[in-house]
């Protein structure tokens, strides 16, 4: 007589019928069906009975029940019930694929994102987002979740799918301008440079808490510029009394010097708060970004210039700031050639980039951002690449706005499956775009769901465009409509080879493909503008984890393909592979064309090795913004410092010449932002590794200029 079943966790429970009847009822009423339960459960229990057994397990008993509806001619009812088995197994293995990932946290904090420490809170949060990413993928209907689930897209952020949204350029000068509340109390317009600077990071920091991306400051020299002013007047008033003892020159040249002394130390104060603020339960620093480089006035540029001084002398012993993320802009006829009024500034970035890896490079000759610039625009980057500036649904520009979500497409995999037929590929591409679409649209819809409340401060302190004249209980449609879109690829170089043997480093025939597939991409974004009223757009995906996890994929489905899936990450957007041996002149050249079409965001390496100079950053830069319709840029190479004494060190060696410390710390540049070495992922630990850099044989030139 039957007495116990086991139960796929081992344990034995008492053998009872209902719950055979129970599982065929479900099955019946997903087809609508009306069965007499009563009696296929006792014709199952029969045969259970039959076995003679004392013991049973379940999968043995769901086969019976199978079985016995296969009996009775009840074929459609066995389907049911065996899909409700196979849904159920699938939720089984969620929730220990949850379990064994909350597990590993324990232990230790993956490495997904390059900047999330290892203290109590990032595990705490990381538990979190792996089970909400898990929740999230439960509730997405079934066809669109299977994309993510077998790697054929990659849904961004998925732990914020149901809770809020990217990133956002800040209009930091109009909040400081009307004050802020950041949940208790009133912040007052600021009346000095030294409370403008730190409330500066107060936004960075509020906003961090609502967003899952980061945040820029848009036009921080520009913005902080009212109070460099407030600050002069504040220190003529204070030592008025001078005036009577010394000339009104030398009284000038003192208030200008107690200024600078004051502007200097604000500047400062924003580099050490955005490298130790920490946000997000106290895990992680703000992913900060900041836009300087064409003032308006001579305040302006004492700002970013004291900025850019300040940044590079780093932090308490020197060390290399982590954060922000410095975008400075280049233009002809501001700060590009010698005789533009602010040519010095452009020269002082330089330099600062050459021992700092920061800032970045943003060319407004571009002639997309040209367009804006000369309709009174100023284009802006996150630190991340997203570019947000045109506007379906309102005003035009990076102010107020960013990216709500991106969705990644693996692009490799569709070159694998056209096995070399071109117009299978589009085809295919085509179909990849369209679920694509579809699932940013299901996300929309889930985010309309979400009330102004819920983003108290980004939304209910209107920091985002369409929040204005919005209501705690309202939706947040309308900021939604007006941030962008993105459909995002990976591994350009990995496909083309994929399809035609040769990648766009390596062939003018793969070039003009990857030109043409690239823009295909563009132009269904375009098109899908115009159809639904929302700012599609295409990205130029920055993979950090997701680098390792296409592939990982692809290679457990296809095997190893020779320059498609023979290493541990596919190749970053449409960049040339890191690996590749070519020029500077040429990487640019062949990348250049790809920032137009990437209208969501685009970045462009060049690799040095050693340390650079200020100079041969500014010729990288000359030659990009004069010679290509190049845009975003940085320029990488390892760096290396002493925690100890703050030194700069030469690759390679492993202790410091000046204190002799062995403790010392790597940083790269990983997507955009800098990481510390010890937190990088896989993926991209082993895309380091494979590096060149883009100087040829000039590596000695470079070398030679260490600091
Ligand atoms: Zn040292």
């Amino acid at each position: 007589m039957i007495c116990y079943v086991i139960k796929r966790d081992g344990r034995k429970v008492k053998f009872d019928e209902t719950k055979i009847q129970n599982a065929i009822l479900l099955s019946a009423n997903e087809l609508d069906l009306e069965l007499d339960t009563g009696k296929i459960t006792g014709l199952v229990t029969e045969k259970i009975k039959d076995l003679g057994l004392e013991e049973i397990d379940v999968e043995q008993i769901q086969d019976l029940i199978e079985n016995t509806l296969d009996d009775l001619d009840l074929n459609h009812v066995a389907v049911a019930y065996s899909n409700y088995r196979k849904e159920r197994t699938r939720l089984r293995d969620i929730k220990s694929d949850l379990m064994r990932s909350v597990h590993n946290i324990g232990i230790e904090t993956d490495r997904d994102n390059a900047n999330v420490g290892n203290n109590f809170s990032s595990k705490l949060l990381r538990i979190a987002s792996e089970t909400n990413k898990w929740h999230n993928l439960s509730k997405i209907p079934k066809e669109l979740a299977k994309y993510h689930e077998i790697g054929d897209l990659h849904f961004h952020d998925l732990d914020s799918y149901n809770l809020t949204t990217n990133c956002l350029n800040i209009d930091t000068g109009d909040l400081l301008k009307r004050g802020f509340n950041t949940g208790y109390g009133t912040i007052t317009p600021p009346k000095r440079i030294e409370t403008a600077a730190e409330l500066s990071c107060i936004l960075l920091q509020a906003s961090q808490n609502d967003m899952f991306g980061g945040q820029s400051h848009v036009n921080f020299d520009n913005d902080m510029a009212p109070y460099v002013k407030l600050t002069r007047d504040e220190i003529i008033k204070e030592f008025e009394l001078l005036l009577s003892t010394m000339t009104k020159e030398e009284f000038d040249t003192f208030v200008e010097q107690k200024l600078h002394k004051r502007v200097h130390q604000a500047m400062q104060g924003v580099v050490y708060n955005l490298n130790t603020m920490h946000s997000r339960a106290g895990s992680q620093v703000p992913f900060s970004s900041l836009n300087i480089g064409i003032p308006h006035s001579d305040d302006a540029a004492l700002i970013c210039e004291s900025f850019l001084l300040e940044y590079e002398k780093g932090l308490g012993k020197g060390e290399q700031p982590i954060f922000p993320n410095i975008i400075f802009r280049v233009k002809d006829g501001v700060n590009r050639e010698e005789g533009d009024p602010y040519f010095y500034l452009y020269e002082i970035a330089c330099k600062v980039a050459a021992k700092r890896m920061n800032p970045t490079f943003m060319n407004l000759d571009a002639d997309f951002n040209k367009e804006y610039y000369d309709k009174g625009i100023l284009p802006a980057t996150m630190g991340c690449r997203t570019y947000v500036c045109s506007n379906i649904n309102g005003p035009e520009g990076p102010d107020k706005r960013g990216n709500i979500a991106p969705t990644t497409i693996n692009l490799p995999r569709l070159g694998i499956l056209a096995k070399g037929n071109i117009d299978k590929f589009f085809e295919l591409l085509d179909s990849r775009l369209n679920s694509a679409r579809e699932s940013l649209m299901h996300r929309y819809d889930i985010l309309c769901k979400l009330k102004v409340k819920d983003l108290p401060f980004v939304a209910g302190e209107h920091l985002l465009l369409g929040s204005e004249g919005l209501s705690a209980n309202d939706s947040i449609e309308p900021i939604l409509k007006n941030g962008t879109w993105s459909i995002g690829f990976i591994g350009l170089a990995e496909t083309l080879t994929s399809l035609i043997g040769s990648h766009h480093g390596e062939s003018v025939e793969a070039r003009e493909l990857g030109y043409k597939i690239v823009q295909h991409i563009r132009d269904f974004t375009d098109k899908a503008t115009k159809e639904d009223k929302l700012n599609w757009s295409c990205y130029a995906t920055p993979a950090e984890g997701l680098s390792g996890r296409f592939i990982a994929f692809d290679q457990e489905r296809f095997g190893n393909i020779p320059g498609v899936t023979d290493k541990d990450y596919y190749t970053n957007s449409y960049h040339v592979p890191v690996g590749h041996k070519i020029s500077i002149k040429d990487k640019i050249q062949i990348e250049a064309p790809f920032h137009k079409m990437c209208n969501a965001g685009h970045i462009s390496y060049i690799e040095i090795d050693g340390y650079p100079t200020g100079d041969t950053i500014k010729s990288i830069l000359d030659y990009a913004y004069k010679e290509s319709n190049i845009n975003y840029m940085g320029i990488n190479f390892h760096l290396r410092y002493c925690k100890d004494c703050g030194h700069q060190l030469l690759q390679g060696s492993t202790t410091c010449p000046k204190c002799s410390s062995n403790d010392i710390q790597g940083i790269s540049r990983v997507t955009g932002y800098l990481s510390l070495d010890e937190r990088f992922g896989s993926g991209k630990i082993a895309e380091r590794h494979d590096r060149i850099s883009h100087d040829g044989n000039n590596t000695a030139v470079y070398k030679k200029n260490l600091l």
